[in-house]
């Protein structure tokens, strides 16, 4: 992969919009990336494996919970930074991004919300260090955009809960040591449950020739029989709302997340329209790849926009689930299609693996699906501003 030469574009000064600390967090994420991530990520994405050797970096720059207090390990940071970090992961692959939402907006959320004292004791420092990884388990073989219709389940037997069922498509299962997974009691009530590694009955199958997400491994988890002790159940909130919660921040996390692999495509493109000459000129001074360069930055500024302003809203605690929706949509799908037209600016080059950009598209084809599909969110906003649910 070429020298990674990553110049953020800032067209309407968004970096006046942030403090100190945020501009400091952002800066040491992305020479973070620059350092560590880009110089071997197309390898591990090029060969489908998760780079476990980034983990205590990524611990180190406070990618394991930002938001977490610093008394159960966290950094203690704002909404904005965390998606700021988000953003920075994510320039360099959806895929590091992923893992680090995962680790803290469906795990250490969940235990930091609804778990109690001991739960969070146990669990969010060494999830924090990256001295364990989680994963979050919602989605299963017959039930996606639709998890309300669940069918893994747990039973009382007084000391303890028999777990049955699966899950799939579950980011970092495989390598996991923890999952938060959701399921169903005798009464069809969703809970939330911590299951460990080595718990009898529970395996983590990993899922195989992806084309998307290469760098970051996906599984299964199969509940068959598993005794989970009665200690490791979070009592803090039930029912679907509680897992879509979750959802919420690491939604949140995503559309910062897609922005940064818009730039990353955005600024690649641009780099190289300036440099490639064809019929004795630069082929940025020809007006269809001006038209495609400035429609991408025009796009890239109004997310900019959009995403910040909803990082003042979150940190106020005033962002709605259907404004989290509106933004993970719109930035995604502006992000999908600034990877495809730089990579047609970059030619047959755009197809291999020197630059970062075919990678982003692949990426961001999971991302679109992934928390919740683009014609879903789409239903979300409808349904906020109509009143009226096309779910069913
Ligand atoms: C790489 C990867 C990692 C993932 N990681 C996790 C994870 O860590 N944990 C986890 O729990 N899940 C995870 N997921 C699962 C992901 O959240 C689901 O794939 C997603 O919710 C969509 O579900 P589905 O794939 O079953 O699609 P479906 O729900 O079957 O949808 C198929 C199509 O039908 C459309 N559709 C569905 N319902 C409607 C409707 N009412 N109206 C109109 N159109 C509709 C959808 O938009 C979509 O286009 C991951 C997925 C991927 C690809």
């Amino acid at each position: 992969m070429k020298p990674d030469l990553f110049q953020a574009p800032d067209y309407y000064g968004v970096d006046d919009l942030l403090s100190e600390e945020h501009k400091l967090v952002r800066d040491t994420t992305r020479e973070w990336v620059k350092k560590n991530l880009s110089p071997i990520i197309e390898d591990y994405a090029q060969q489908s494996k998760f780079p476990e050797v980034l983990v205590n970096g990524l611990a180190e720059v406070g990618a394991f919970g930002p938001y977490i207090p610093e008394e159960y390990g966290g950094a203690g940071l704002d909404q904005i930074s965390y998606g700021l970090i988000m953003q920075e992961l994510e320039r360099g692959d959806s895929g590091i991004r992923s893992t680090a939402s995962v680790q803290s907006s469906l795990v250490m959320w969940p235990i930091f919300n609804y778990g109690n004292e001991a739960q969070k004791k146990k669990y969010l420092p060494k999830l924090a260090s990256g001295e364990w990884i989680g994963c979050f388990g919602l989605t299963e073989p017959n039930h996606g955009s639709n998890p309300g219709g669940m069918e893994t389940k747990f039973k009382d037997m007084g000391d303890h809960y028999l777990l049955n069922g699966a899950k799939m498509w579950i980011s970092n299962s495989p390598i996991a040591n923890i999952a938060v997974i959701w399921a169903k009691n005798e009464e069809g009530r969703i809970h939330g449950l911590i299951v460990e590694r080595g718990m009898e009955g529970f395996s983590t199958p990993e899922t195989h020739n992806k084309w998307s997400l290469r760098a970051s491994i996906t599984g299964e988890l199969i509940f068959d029989n598993v005794k989970v002790p009665k200690e490791n159940l979070l009592e803090g909130k039930t029912g679907l709302g509680a897992p879509l919660k979750c959802l919420d921040s690491a939604r949140y996390g995503i559309s910062w997340g897609a922005l940064g692999a818009a730039m990353d495509c955005y600024d690649t493109a641009l780099r190289y329209a300036k440099e490639r000459t064809q019929f004795g000129k630069p082929i940025g001074q020809y007006q269809l790849q001006q038209k495609k360069l400035a429609e991408m930055i025009t796009e890239i500024t109004k997310a900019q926009l959009l995403t910040w302003r909803l990082g003042v809203l979150k940190n106020e605690g005033k962002a709605t689930s259907a404004q989290i929706s509106m933004a993970k949509r719109n930035n995604v799908e502006m992000a999908l299609k600034i990877a495809r037209e730089a990579r047609q600016i970059l030619g047959a080059m755009g197809i291999t693996g020197d630059y970062s950009i075919m990678r982003h598209s692949m990426n961001l084809e999971s991302v679109v699906t992934y928390e919740g599909t683009h014609d879903i969110h789409l239903l979300i906003t409808g349904l906020d501003i109509t009143g009226l649910s096309a779910f069913k």
